[in-house]
């Protein structure tokens, strides 16, 4: 279920008090995070706190040989910059856009400033930590001991609930690379998921055709995370948005989105000898 016609938003910045929101509005920029850009590398500055409205962030830890694995997903629901938020120095991680979206971006002092004046946000950012980490801590778990294809399910329906779509804009490769493994390890499940009716796959994209049938295929990661995400007043994912109609508090924070964007990223070569 798409968004359809209505304008893009952060619903972490939607929840906001209009008083705060009205403080940050003048410093959020719109941009266009394009499909497979990086928005910072590991030993990056920070740089920029970035609001997704639509689109999918991957966090990746990434190894001194190129190796990949997601460790965080962020989609509309949050946010990214915490390293930079905290004066922590440079990035250990990767940030991409694995599928790309319009997002609102705020210099980190400004934002620090603005939060000074926002009790409601403080609070917020501080609930979204604690998901962030139960998130994180889950998946450390899933890799270690849950099977390629149950993680490629899991992976496939958090990136439906994050976009709230079922036409995924996802390559294998990518897929791989989310799921820290060799490319041909998600051929073989792509084709299986396929074969029992739960996918389709097209050139650079993959369909949920049966999201029950896939999330019996999933390991129970993704409805743990989801359970730790419901404590987040203004996570709405895809199967919620199909139970009723927008919600009535959502605030368009910027209409006109899409007229920066980001530098456009690589796509890296799957290494990783597992799968
Ligand atoms: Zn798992």
């Amino acid at each position: 279920m798409t968004s359809g016609h209505r304008a893009p938003i952060n619903l972490l910045l939607s929840s906001l008090p209009a008083a705060e929101l009205q403080r940050l509005r003048p410093f959020l920029k719109p941009v266009l995070l394009r499909r497979n850009a990086v928005l910072v590398k590991p030993g990056d500055l920070g740089g920029l706190i970035t609001f997704p409205c639509g689109g999918m962030v991957s966090v990746l830890a990434v190894t001194g040989d190129g190796d990949a694995v997601e460790i965080l997903t962020v989609g509309k629901e949050g946010y990214l910059g915490t390293i930079s938020l905290l004066g922590l120095g440079t990035s250990p991680y990767e940030l991409t856009a694995t599928i790309g979206g319009p997002a609102l971006q705020i210099q980190t002092q400004a934002f620090r400033t603005a939060l000074k004046h926002a009790p409601m946000l403080s609070e917020h950012l501080m609930t979204y930590s604690a998901a962030t980490f139960a998130q994180v801590a889950q998946r450390v778990a899933c890799t270690a001991w849950h099977s390629v294809e149950a993680r490629c399910a899991f992976r496939l329906l958090a990136a439906q609930d994050c976009i709230g779509s079922d036409v995924l804009p996802l390559t294998q490769e990518t897929i791989a690379r989310l799921v820290g493994v060799r490319r041909p390890g998600v051929t073989m499940v792509a084709r299986t998921l396929q074969r029992m009716g739960l996918i389709t796959q097209a050139r650079g994209r993959i369909t949920i055709i049966n999201r029950r049938g896939l999330e019996q295929v999933a390991c129970e990661c993704h409805s743990m995370i989801r359970e730790r995400y419901s404590h987040l007043s203004w996570y709405r994912p895809r199967v919620w948005e199909t139970r009723s109609a927008s919600p009535p508090d959502l605030v368009a924070l910027a209409p006109n989105l899409g007229i920066e964007a980001s530098r456009p990223g690589t796509t890296q070569g799957i290494k990783r000898p597992r799968a």
